[in-house]
């Protein structure tokens, strides 16, 4: 496969896409990010900035007119933008199916029309719910339990039909939890490790939902962009993929790695007690393999402690305000 080829990598000013313009970039590729700028942050891409291979576009991928006049024959497609977190999108649903389908399906039109040549989603494994089978494989029944999970898990239909009618080549990667530098700190209630890093440079304790006893497949970023590129460079068609470390951890396992006090908070409605990728499949068909083991990753986060000043602290009180539609669609 030609170094040569460009790369279009939507959503590329955020936290995962970040990770993966700089992975290409590490390739020798050429790379055109277009992000809007809505969650995403030029600055996730400071470190970059200078390389003359990047080029930076600030547009949405809703802008069919927009997306067509950046998009070219024979680029690679990396699709990573999207509105994330649950609790906004039992909120405004519509914002997310917006976001979520009608992009994707902007961007895989737009790519069919330009005659690009490799087409790469990021999925979610939110779209498993709460699964019957451990290690969960690609395979299991799907549940999507709200908006964010459904309209992910539609793309990726969306993303197979374009496949088939178009032949056009397309990958899904479901992604499981991703953490690493720069994921985001600010917004909605979201992702356990913000929420954990922030209280405790805070000097507050860390809201440990439940027992802790939960499980997580925890997948390191860079692990994340390392996947993307062998999708890319794949000649897979039509498969959807899961991204894990096929190595849960609990969140107790967390906090003791992290340190500091912690204050329980309850259960929550619908959550499951583990997520847990099988890996087989990415594993045989991109020779892929989880690289960072959890205590390191853990240790990576703590070093970049300072990324959460300014972060905003959860209390127990203000996690229950946040959570009160999200928990009553649940009960
Ligand atoms: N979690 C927690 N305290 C928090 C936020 C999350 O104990 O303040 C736990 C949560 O119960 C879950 C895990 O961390 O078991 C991961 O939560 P996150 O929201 O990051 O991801 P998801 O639940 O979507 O897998």
């Amino acid at each position: 496969m030609s170094v040569a080829a460009r790369v279009v990598i939507t959503g590329g000013a955020g936290f995962i896409g970040s990770h993966v313009v700089e992975r290409f970039l590490g390739e020798g590729h050429h790379v055109l990010v277009v992000d809007n700028c809505s969650t995403g942050r030029l600055e996730n891409l400071t470190h970059v900035r200078r390389d003359p291979r990047l080029a930076v576009e600030v547009a949405d991928v809703t802008d069919a007119e927009a997306m067509s006049r950046l998009v070219g024959r024979d680029d690679w497609i990396i699709h990573l933008a999207a509105l994330a977190d649950i609790v906004p999108s039992i909120q405004r649903p519509l914002d997310y199916f917006h976001a979520n389908v009608t992009g994707t399906t902007v961007m895989l039109e737009t790519a069919r029309q330009a005659g690009a040549a490799r087409f790469v989603y990021a999925a979610s494994s939110s779209c498993y719910g709460i699964p019957d089978v451990y290690p969960t494989p690609e395979t299991a029944a799907i549940r999507p339990q709200y908006p964010y999970a459904a309209a992910k898990y539609l793309a990726e239909q969306v993303l197979f039909h374009w496949g088939q009618v178009y032949r056009l080549p397309a990958v899904s990667l479901r992604l499981f939890n991703v953490y690493g530098p720069r994921s985001r700190t600010s917004g909605a209630y979201g992702a356990v490790f913000g929420v954990f890093l922030a209280q405790k440079l805070a000097g507050k304790p860390m809201t440990v939902v439940g027992s802790g006893a939960q499980t997580r497949d925890f997948v390191f970023v860079s692990d994340v962009a390392e996947a993307v590129l062998g999708a890319a460079r794949s000649t897979l068609h039509g498969e959807a993929l899961n991204v894990g470390s096929g190595a849960p951890q609990s969140i107790n396992r967390l906090v003791e790695l992290l340190g500091g006090s912690v204050v329980h908070l309850p259960k929550r409605p619908g959550e499951p007690d583990c997520t847990w990728a099988a890996i087989g499949k990415i594993r045989q068909a991109l020779g892929w393999e989880p690289r960072t083991p959890f205590e390191r990753g853990v240790r990576i986060m703590l070093e970049a402690i300072h990324h959460w000043d300014g972060a905003p602290v959860w209390t127990p009180e203000t996690i229950a305000e946040a959570t009160k539609e999200w928990f009553a669609c649940l009960t």
